[in-house]
């Protein structure tokens, strides 16, 4: 029987993932990323913050520590965990709480979208009330993204072709417009994933919440599909139509 396991990427898919901090992609995405590469496609995972200030909680029960040192651990933290999925891993330490940035930020992050020419673009909804950096994020995401594909004409700058563009799922969806138009069967994944949470251990708690949201969005792709054997997966909200030859 087919599954949507077997649905392989693009041919030499570029997979480009864009958090505002080093741990966003592993709770929201991982799971997207292993099937990518796994399926052929080439993988990029860019942290705009280390999350150092405020999504470092178990660090700063330590007396003494000092941002520095929460940088160097959350940097090694997000490469193991990239290795566990097969990506690549860079951070941009920006800064966070507040993440803030200018036009060279985003020239920086455009270039590396003209170099990389990613196939799909994932990152954070533009809504969050609960954190001050995620709609900082996508902003610029969605500002590099344009400045990278153009206006669909000549442009006065090095361009690359239009990728597809994805939201991940937020921590709660109902407050931040999220609502799926994507599930991926994560299924023959998910110890990968398991893996690369177990890095994050500066946000042990988050583990075992982001394993039971994947058994849930698994239960909703099971009822979308008919497809029993998806155990588990992960939601993705399109943001420009998809193109099909025919439906
Ligand atoms: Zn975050």
């Amino acid at each position: 029987m087919t599954t949507t396991s077997e649905t392989p990427a693009p041919a030499r898919g570029r997979l480009l993932v864009v958090g505002a901090h080093s741990a966003d992609f592993v709770w929201r995405a991982a799971g997207a990323v292993a099937k990518f590469v796994k399926a052929g496609g080439e993988a990029k995972v860019v942290a705009l913050t280390y999350g150092e200030r405020g999504e470092s909680g178990e660090l700063w029960k330590q007396e003494g520590q000092t941002e520095e040192n929460v940088k160097r651990i959350r940097h090694g933290e997000a490469e193991r965990a990239s290795a566990h999925l097969g990506a690549t891993f860079e951070a941009f330490d920006l800064g966070d709480y507040p993440l803030v940035n200018d036009h060279a930020d985003i020239e920086r992050l455009a270039g590396l979208m003209r170099d990389f020419a990613p196939t799909v673009v994932l990152t954070h909804p533009d809504t969050d009330p609960f954190n001050p950096d995620h709609p900082v994020a996508y902003q610029m995401v969605q500002k590099a993204r344009l400045m990278t594909s153009g206006a669909g004409v000549e442009s006065g700058f090095r361009t690359a072709p239009p990728s597809e563009f994805l939201v991940f799922e937020p921590h709660q969806p109902e407050l931040c417009g999220f609502v799926p138009s994507v599930f991926v069967d994560i299924t023959e994944v998910f110890e990968q994933k398991k893996a690369a949470m177990a890095e994050m251990k500066a946000q042990a708690y988050l583990q075992s919440y982001y394993a039971e949201r994947a058994e849930h969005r698994g239960n909703h792709a099971r009822k979308v599909t008919g497809t029993k054997e998806i155990r588990q997966a992960e939601a993705f909200m399109r943001l420009v139509p998809n193109v099909v030859g025919s439906l």
